[in-house]
């Protein structure tokens, strides 16, 4: 690992950012982290990292989003459409990039944490898998022969319909959809539901319920989607509340309905996993993006 580039990551939560310098998960050099407050004061904090870490050979950017990952457009680089205060349409990968001057890679947190799973963590060698995290709000990474099912832009399988749990018509709370997946089983739509945070919740709260069937058939439209390898599952929260993974494996089970006759699948408990990099998945995945824009030559 010592022959492999230096490559600096930054990670953009909501929150905080993960700046990191590293070559791969056991040679870290050096990680800092920023809190996420304006744009500017943010990027500028960023700037001054990278600005001191200079001498890497590429660099990584895994954003919350949505972002515009097309390079043709004017808008490539840009967090777009977000509802965090000041920062829609706000420029991050192409400033970036000009300042460090290295092939710099620009994708989606949960892509990154992927492509970081499939590097060295749950899902280690395999090129078709799907990472979902289940937090703040509900993101997927779908990677197919070891690349981002991107189209237009990156995919948004957190907002899919899902079919309700028969007689229940709580509204949900994405304001775009109400009931969409996010808005049924996000960490925010299990608090509107339930009265308190997810992590508070007894295993037997009726809550789950709708919970584990909406994430169900979120794994039953990727198992039809992208056939993943293997499927990884992380995000506060499903780390913070084991007894739901034996719940969603066993919802995707039942909706697909024996329909899928492939043994992977069959197996859920070995085919529906935790991360194996933990939290270090999102900052270890700007290493990877970082990595990809090195080998594939991308234009900074
Ligand atoms: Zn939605």
């Amino acid at each position: 690992m010592t022959d492999a580039p230096l490559i600096a990551g930054v990670e953009l939560g909501g929150t905080k950012i993960n700046c990191i310098l590293a070559r791969g998960p056991d040679a870290i050099a050096e990680e800092v982290q920023i809190p996420t407050t304006s744009p500017e004061q943010t990027l500028a904090a960023i700037e001054a990292v990278l600005e001191r870490w200079r001498g890497f050979a590429a660099l990584g950017i895994a954003s919350f989003g949505p972002i515009s990952i097309d390079r043709s457009s004017e808008h490539y680089g840009h967090i777009t459409a977000t509802p965090k205060p000041d920062w829609a349409n706000t420029d991050v990968a192409r400033r970036l990039a000009r300042q460090t001057a290295v092939p710099t890679g620009f994708h989606t947190d949960v892509v990154g944490a992927a492509l970081a799973e499939a590097r060295w963590g749950a899902a280690a060698g395999l090129a078709d898998l799907a990472y979902v995290t289940v937090g703040t709000g509900i993101g997927v990474g779908l990677i197919a022969g070891g690349k981002p099912l991107d189209g237009l832009t990156h995919s948004e399988l957190g907002h899919i319909r899902v079919a309700r749990v028969a007689g229940d018509a709580w509204p949900g709370v994405c304001p775009f959809h109400g009931d969409c997946l996010e808005g049924l089983a996000s960490g925010p739509a299990i608090a509107a539901r339930a009265g308190k945070p997810a992590q508070m919740l007894s295993s037997e709260d009726p809550a789950w319920d709708g919970v584990a069937h909406a994430l169900g058939q979120l794994l039953h439209t990727l198992v039809l989607t992208g056939v993943p390898r293997r499927i990884v599952m992380g995000g506060g929260v499903m780390v913070g509340t084991a007894h739901l993974f034996p719940r969603v494996r066993a919802a995707m089970t039942a909706s697909l309905a024996g329909y899928v006759s492939l043994d992977e699948v069959a197996q859920a408990d070995t085919y529906i996993v935790p991360p194996g990099l933990g939290d270090r998945a999102g900052p270890l995945g700007a290493i990877v993006l970082g990595e990809q824009a090195l080998h594939g030559g991308s234009p900074s």
